[in-house]
């Protein structure tokens, strides 16, 4: 029995990819072993690796000059890890500050150099990304930062215009909850990580997408772990990686490809977002805290009229296979992640439980 799983993170994985695993789980391809008992300096481990690396390369058509690594730590340990390699000679880098990720993100770039906020939503309670028109961008920063897509408050950068960072100063995202969901233009940014436990894989895994000409500017007291330079002159193997996550990561990737590729994915995922907020819309029952211009396709928060209804909702959602729709605690309310393991069928199954809950309590 499979349930819809609107999980925020760790998520739903396609069932696919699971059953796959299973299948090699104690014996992968003849080698008589599972891949969780391997060396990560084995051959055929190797080749999991490169395959993986390949693949996602393909997908998000990923420049030469640019590395894939493979790295532990989650997006969290990235927060350190951007400032203390690409601040190089500088003080000091530009961040938007969408929610609660950008004010981590912000937080540890602070103990490093000074985080310029040069725009912020917190006055609006974080219902947008703030108009890049406005942006106080500063010539001199060493990166721009942004989060593309704030897992807790659902909002998302609708799009990434050429000129979003000033000449010369990289864009760096953290794509943690949105990568993999649409095509993208890599060459806009210097910089893209993402921990893995929502679109690409099981948690432990940190992928990080890097230009070469940001490898070389490493404090030289960066832990040599979060050194990119180091990472990417050892393949992402200076320390043991996380290899049953990296496997699960290429037979992510390799299903995405199966599906389409990413504009596949771009497609479905609108389908599933405007069959959720159009529901949304259209109720004054239920209600969406985020302007129409800047609501993520990928999580998608949500409330009742009043907050006494919350555990009905909840209980009735889950009798219905309807799991982990509880936002997250420091916002309230609901949250339905719909990353690219979730199919319209589980976007469906829940907006007919919604018009049901509607017309019993309205
Ligand atoms: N950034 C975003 C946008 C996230 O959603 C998360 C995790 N939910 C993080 C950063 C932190 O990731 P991790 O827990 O893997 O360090």
């Amino acid at each position: 029995m499979r349930v819809h799983n609107f999980s925020a993170g760790p998520a739903a994985l396609p069932l696919a990819v699971l059953e796959r695993a299973r299948d090699e789980l104690t014996d992968y391809q003849g080698t008589g072993m599972s891949v969780m008992e391997m060396s990560h300096r084995s051959k055929a481990f190797i080749d999991i690796a490169e395959r993986a690396e390949q693949a996602c390369r393909t997908l998000l058509a990923v420049p030469d000059n640019y590395r894939i690594l493979f790295l532990q730590g989650g997006a969290t340990a990235q927060f350190a890890a951007v400032p203390l390699n690409l601040l190089g000679p500088r003080t000091s880098a530009d961040y938007v500050n969408t929610g609660a990720w950008s004010v981590k993100a912000i937080k540890e770039m602070a103990r490093y150099g000074n985080a310029r906020v040069i725009a912020s939503a917190e006055d609006t309670s974080f219902d947008r990304v703030p108009d890049p028109a406005q942006w106080q961008r500063d010539a001199d920063a060493a990166y721009l930062h942004i989060c593309s897509n704030e897992t807790i408050g659902g909002v998302q950068f609708a799009d990434f215009a050429a000129d979003l960072s000033l000449p010369g100063v990289p864009l760096v995202a953290d794509m943690s909850s949105d990568i993999l969901s649409r095509p993208l233009a890599i060459e806009q940014f210097g910089l893209i990580y993402a921990g893995a436990q929502k679109n690409i894989g099981p948690a432990g895994l940190t992928l990080v997408i890097v230009r070469d000409d940001l490898l070389d500017q490493a404090q030289a007291h960066t832990p040599s772990v979060l050194s990119y330079r180091v990472q990417a002159d050892a393949d992402s193997m200076s320390n043991t990686p996380p290899t049953y996550a990296w496997y699960l990561a290429g037979l992510v990737f390799d299903w995405l490809l199966e599906q389409g590729g990413l504009t596949a994915m771009a497609q479905a995922n609108g389908a599933k977002a405007e069959t959720l907020y159009g529901l949304i819309d259209a109720s004054n029952f239920f209600h969406s805290p985020v302007e129409p211009g800047s609501r993520s396709q990928m999580n998608v928060p949500f409330t009742l009229p009043d907050k006494a209804l919350d555990a009905a909702f909840l209980a009735g959602a889950e009798a219905a296979g309807l799991m982990n729709l509880k936002g997250h605690r420091s916002v309230g309310g609901m949250r339905a992640s719909l990353y690219n393991a979730v199919g319209q069928e589980s976007v469906d199954a829940l907006c007919q439980f919604m018009q049901d809950f509607e017309r019993e309590h309205r």
